[in-house]
């Protein structure tokens, strides 16, 4: 039977909860444990596949094919476990359920309440698998005192009562905001947060406080005597140079301790980070930089391609590089001369989206990498993008675009070298999608199998030839095309095993040109930096080695 930590938040979002969460599910690890780690997200949407990334950053995709909070890739990327479509719940998704119940009949008789017919099926949700694991950790998403959180805090409670005594632990992650003028760390706002969190029934057992530098004793003290906790309870979580640190981080000031301690569990098994002190030295000792370009649209926002970020430094880490990605916003050169924008960098990266806005600069960014030699890599919209460009600049279809945009804007404008994708074989059966579908959940989401061809470049780079990545797209390069295009000297590399869906293609004559129709990034970590990000952040070395 596991162990519950539950995680919550006060004060000010985005104090990195998801990075605390998954930094101590891998110090469990270092102990020996094992760990599955959980995000409940209060918002109403059903999952954030619906919502813009500059809004909600980034959706990780599950091999299950679920579309989840970014969180959940801190947490795969720290504890190397696959995350799954029940490690990711919403308000929306738990309503939908109580409703669905309702309409079968299920409570047939009762009157549907918060308490106990959400708060019951949040429990049941906390609880799916948990045998497997010897410590299941719940993120539960926003903080202290949004409406919308209130039945998850209520569940938690109640889940926490219904556990024998000492199964469950909570920890609450706050800011300590230092005021320059008088020199302090004020504990005032984490003392209403926690009050806040007791009006509820919930009592901290550890509190992980932010702060721009070390907790004095006073400070550490007050916080402990005002808010029920041990002093050596009190995490100071200071700002880092890399999130890669934190594990380390959190370790030195005794998180993964405290925790042990509060589970009563004594002797603790000693932790073994030499995984973490490897992953520290290849960042904070890189030889030399690459300068990488993301061509995309959501440039605002960094969060928008997190995975993206985090595995590009994951192979920097494998090259003992920095990497250093500059965001270049594609509608710029929509109707401006790329090259001006794109010299200087070592390698160019487009990356997925959604409508037609900024891809005439993404596929202005795939010629000039084509032709400049420059390293690319195109991730799903970045493949569909470099796709064209060699249809319209190489192939002679001059007309070549994409359904998608077409769809969008309701004219007929593109001859569909990408087109709508209707059906495709999952496992054993067919999936089947029409033009009008709903658009929540409908896309071809998460693990798919691709078949590579021998002695193409990708084989090479993965070494071997049979590989499974997670994909989220509606459209796919038309396999109608493939000769006209391969004759042009763009190679169809990697195709679904039933040989219908490209799923990679690369230019024969360029050193790395890559492009793929899922998304490799999900899979990176910094202890095992994906093959293409590994690989394409050696090529953009090998050219800054050049110039
Ligand atoms: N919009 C494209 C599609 O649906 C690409 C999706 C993506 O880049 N994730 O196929």
């Amino acid at each position: 039977m596991a162990r519950f930590i539950f995680i919550t938040g006060g004060v000010v979002s985005s104090l990195g909860k998801g990075l605390a969460s998954a930094a101590l599910g891998a110090l469990l690890q270092a102990r020996g444990y094992s760990v599955r780690l959980r995000k409940l997200d209060p918002y109403l949407n059903v999952d954030p596949g619906t919502m813009s990334p500059f809004e909600h950053g980034e959706v990780f995709v599950t091999d299950d094919g679920a579309e989840t909070d970014l969180d959940l890739g801190h947490y795969e990327r720290f504890t190397g476990v696959a995350a799954r479509k029940t490690d990711s719940v919403s308000s929306g998704r738990i309503y939908s359920n109580v409703l669905e119940k309702e309409r079968r009949g299920d409570y047939l008789g009762k009157t549907i309440q918060v308490i106990p017919h959400v708060t019951n099926e949040i429990k049941d949700f906390i609880a799916i698998g948990e045998d497997e694991v010897d410590f299941m950790l719940c993120e539960i998403g926003g903080t202290v005192g949004d409406i919308e959180g209130l039945p998850f805090f209520e569940a938690i409670r109640q889940f926490s009562q219904d556990k024998p005594r000492g199964q469950c632990l909570f920890m609450h992650l706050t800011l300590l905001p230092y005021i320059k003028a008088s020199g302090e760390l004020k504990t005032k706002p984490t003392q209403h947060s926690v009050k806040e969190l007791r009006s509820i029934g919930l009592a901290p057992d550890i509190l992980v406080c932010r702060s721009e530098g070390p907790i004095p004793t006073k400070e550490r003290e007050k916080l402990a005597l005002f808010c029920n906790v041990r002093p050596d309870s009190v995490i100071a979580a200071q700002d880092l140079s890399t999130i890669y640190d934190a594990p380390l981080a959190y370790h030195r000031e005794g998180l993964d301790q405290a925790v042990l301690d509060a589970f009563q569990i004594s002797p603790a098994p000693k932790p073994d980070l030499t995984k973490w002190e490897d992953v520290s030295d290849r960042i904070h000792n890189a030889e030399g930089e690459v300068k990488v370009a993301i061509v995309g649209k959501y440039t605002q926002l960094e969060d928008a391609y997190k995975s993206i970020a985090e595995a590009l430094t994951h192979g920097g880490m494998a090259n003992r590089v920095r990497v250093k990605v500059e965001w270049v916003d594609a509608e710029v050169f929509d109707t401006e001369e790329a090259a001006p924008h794109l010299e200087g960098f070592h390698a160019i990266l487009v990356p997925g989206g959604f409508g037609e806005r900024g891809t005439e600069g993404k596929i202005k960014a795939a010629q000039y990498a084509r032709e400049h030699k420059v390293p690319y890599l195109g991730i799903c919209l970045g493949m569909q993008m470099a796709v064209i460009e060699a249809a319209r600049n190489a192939a002679g279809i001059k007309e070549a675009g994409s359904e998608e945009f077409d769809h969008e804007s309701g004219k007929k404008r593109f001859e569909p070298v990408v087109y709508h994708l209707k059906e495709w074989v999952q496992g054993n059966h067919k999936v089947e999608r029409k033009v009008g579908d709903d658009k929540g959940g409908t896309m071809r989401l998460g693990a798919y199998d691709a078949v590579l061809a021998e002695g193409s470049k990708v084989a090479e780079v993965y070494g071997g030839t049979a590989i499974e990545e997670r994909h989220r797209h509606r459209y796919e390069v038309d396999i109608k095309y493939r000769d006209k295009l391969e004759k042009a000297g763009l190679n169809f590399s990697g195709m679904s095993p039933d040989g219908r869906l490209p799923e990679i293609v690369e230019w024969s004559d360029h050193p790395w040109f890559i492009g793929v129709q899922y998304h490799p990034e999900l899979k990176s970590k910094p202890f095992d930096p994906h093959p293409l990000f590994r690989d394409f952040v050696r090529a953009a070395k090998d050219t800054s080695r050049l110039v």
